[in-house]
């Protein structure tokens, strides 16, 4: 036992680590199986989908919704069914036996028979000025969700990997033109995937570049860019070493980031949970094959982004929510059928 912890504080039937969509469905199936879920609120609340605007490819919403209202009427969702939510990131599980203990940033320790693991996965960020002040403001993570509203305008791509080329081909069919920013002269996309982006029209290429900067307001969107290039590639790093690099502003309507996820599963490190070389959760099928959200530590579950390095939509990322507190409500009734005594025949 963690020594901020003691026997008298309350055990939790289930924590819930997130409040993106997966985090915020679990909440919404493990209150309404009466589980009272504990939701724990970490350093990006609501997760991903705050970053976008209107989601339009959410089912049930034909007009569309915006991202940071689907939230807050999940919130609303969970909570009128039970839901607890406190805030706090979890620094360190403690997984090797029950109740499992979660050592939060706060200095409080929780306890819990089931934990589901919805901590998502963060897009990563260039580094560009101004980002911070223009993402969701014609800056995007997500093409699917944010392409729509690029009709017509002049975009980049910023990566090279397949995650880049799906975001070019994507935007391809809004944008006047697309063009594909990365850093060296090869991709790292898979063929195929390269092949198509090349050998569409409205696609172009910029290669051993980098976006150093960003132009525009929250009102008008993104206006320009700063691209810069050196010949070897790895532009910035050069420049920053003081190696001459060339530089080009040019006018564009929406920059879209395709440089990768990084899945927030630190804090399972030194546990027994697998993860797999990007540190996405492993999840484990039941006895005849079928998916479940099981991970391979009994009682522990992944919903979301931070299990799935693939699919990535809201909309999955709440049915696996939904899957994972099932999941967690059977596991639970195991638990308690383990637990009652034995009848003996007279
Ligand atoms: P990825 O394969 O890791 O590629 C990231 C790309 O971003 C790389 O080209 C990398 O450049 C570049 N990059 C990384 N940090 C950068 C920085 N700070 N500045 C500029 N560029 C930077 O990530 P991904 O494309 O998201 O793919 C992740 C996984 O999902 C892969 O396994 C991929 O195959 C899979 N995926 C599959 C599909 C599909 O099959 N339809 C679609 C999407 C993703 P370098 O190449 O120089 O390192």
């Amino acid at each position: 036992m963690n020594e901020n912890s003691t026997d008298s504080d309350p055990v939790h039937d289930v924590v819930i680590v997130g409040t993106g969509v997966a985090g915020l469905s679990a909440a919404v199936y493990a209150a309404r199986a009466d589980l009272e879920p504990l939701v724990l609120e970490g350093p990006e609340p609501g997760g991903q989908l705050t970053l976008t605007t209107d989601v339009e490819n959410y089912l049930g919403f034909p007009e569309g919704i915006g991202g940071m209202e689907l939230i807050q009427n999940g919130k609303e969702q969970a909570t009128r069914f039970g839901a607890e939510f406190t805030h706090g990131t979890v620094e360190r599980a403690l997984l090797a036996e029950r109740p499992y203990e979660l050592e939060l940033s706060t200095g409080d320790t929780l306890r819990t028979r089931a934990l589901i693991v919805a901590s998502g996965a963060s897009a990563r960020w260039v580094g560009a000025e101004n980002e911070t002040e223009l993402m969701g403001y014609g800056l995007s993570t997500c093409a699917t969700c944010d392409g729509a509203f690029h009709r017509g305008d002049d975009v980049l791509v910023v990566g090279g990997g397949d995650s880049a080329m799906e975001e070019a081909l994507f935007l391809a069919k809004f944008a006047d033109s697309v063009t594909v920013v990365h850093r060296r002269e090869e991709l790292r996309a898979s063929e195929i995937m390269a092949d198509r982006a090349r050998d569409h029209d409205a696609i172009e290429f910029r290669w051993n570049t980098e976006l150093e900067a960003l132009y525009g307001s929250r009102d008008e969107g993104i206006t320009g860019a700063t691209l810069v290039s050196h010949s070897d590639g790895h532009p910035t790093a050069k420049a920053e070493s003081g190696v001459e690099v060339e530089r080009k502003t040019v006018d564009v309507g929406g920059v879209f980031y395709a440089i990768g996820h990084t899945p927030n599963t630190e804090f399972l490190a030194g546990t027994d949970v697998e993860r797999d070389e990007a540190g996405y959760l492993v999840t484990r099928s039941d006895g005849v094959g079928r998916v479940t959200t099981a991970t391979t530590v009994a009682g522990v579950f992944a919903a979301g982004d931070v299990a799935d390095p693939h699919y990535q939509q809201a909309i999955t990322a709440a049915g696996t929510g939904s899957m994972a507190a099932l999941d967690a409500d059977a596991h639970l009734e195991t638990l308690e059928r383990a637990a009652e005594p034995t009848e003996v025949s007279p």
